[in-house]
């Protein structure tokens, strides 16, 4: 055994230790059954126009309600059912549950020349279940079961699903565009993709990182950088919407800036599936404005 260098600090096990590990013990047992024991369900925050506060959309976003541990952060659990090859599953659960929440109001809705089209359905798709063969045939038999128009669906992914494996990438892309439905990339700003990333992949939408909205006014270069984004997106012709707006001054930095759409806490927290329900209600065939 190593003795002891005495000069470094004796390593004290701490209680607050012991409890991190328990806890991520239990997490990593229970996950595969939390989303059958119905412990999983989706809130929805809505995306709105900067403007004149319409919502245009709604992201979906994952939380897990574990019985003895409270809610359970998706930042926490996702990039774990990643490493455990349980996302497929735990995505085609949240696909599902979305696409029928969503249909269940806004099925009836006739859509007339005049009529305005009926929000749309942001869903985070993380890069591993993206780049599994057989993604976008998942994607249309959910379509299909629950009978949710595909041009509704927008999937968020992130510049990692199309840089790790560029043929398969560029396939399910290909696929996933053939149903109908629209892809956004999501945390922009953040991943390494490049101008020739884009032009090769063509995208609907790109979400700037809410890290470059938080500094909007403490610093030129998260200006400059949100500037260059939406210049971007302009010239490639692209929806842009802006994560994590908390306050009036960050909206109106980006309304000047020409951004349309944003979503954070400043219009609404993530809402539980009744409040999500009762809001498509007033909206569907009634303000709702259509983005992308
Ligand atoms: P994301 O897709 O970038 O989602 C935005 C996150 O920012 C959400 O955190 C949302 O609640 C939070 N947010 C929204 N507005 C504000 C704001 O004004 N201020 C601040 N500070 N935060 C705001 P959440 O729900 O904890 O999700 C974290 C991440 O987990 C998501 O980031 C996404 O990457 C992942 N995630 C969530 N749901 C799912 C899912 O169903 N599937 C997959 N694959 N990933 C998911
Ligand atoms: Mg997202
Ligand atoms: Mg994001
Ligand atoms: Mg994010």
């Amino acid at each position: 055994r190593a003795k002891r260098d005495p000069s470094r600090p004796v390593m004290v096990f701490r209680p607050e230790m012991h409890v991190a590990a328990l806890r991520q013990l239990q997490i990593e047992a229970d996950l595969p059954q939390a989303a059958r024991r119905g412990q999983m369900r989706l809130v929805y925050q809505p995306i709105v126009d900067l403007q004149s506060g319409v919502v245009g959309g709604y992201e979906a976003l994952l939380r897990w309600q574990h019985p003895q541990l409270g809610t359970v952060s998706p930042g926490e659990f996702v990039p774990l059912a990643e490493e455990l090859e349980m996302i497929s599953d735990l995505g085609s659960f949240v696909l599902e549950e979305a696409c029928r929440t969503f249909q269940s109001v806004s099925g009836g809705v006739t859509a007339g020349p005049d009529a305005p089209a009926a929000p749309a359905l942001q869903v985070n798709v993380s890069t591993r279940q993206f780049l599994r063969p057989g993604f976008a045939q998942v994607v249309c038999r959910i379509l299909d079961a629950t009978g949710f128009p595909a041009s509704r669906l927008h999937l968020e992914i992130t510049e990692s699903a199309l840089i790790l494996d560029l043929d398969e990438a560029a396939r399910t892309l290909t696929e996933l565009r053939a149903l109908g439905v629209r892809i956004h990339i999501d945390d922009f700003g953040t991943g390494h993709s490049s101008l020739a990333f884009l032009h090769r992949f063509p995208v609907d939408g790109l979400k700037i990182d809410r890290a470059f909205i938080a500094r909007l006014g403490e610093d030129q270069v998260s200006v400059k950088l949100v500037e260059t984004v939406l210049l971007l997106a302009r010239t490639l012709e692209v929806e842009v919407i802006a994560e994590g707006i908390e306050t009036r001054m960050q909206r109106d930095h980006l309304t000047r800036m020409g951004c349309r759409w944003g979503q954070g806490y400043l219009f609404s927290r993530p809402l539980e599936r009744a409040d999500t329900l009762a809001l498509l209600q007033a909206d569907c065939g009634a303000l709702a404005g259509p983005y992308g």
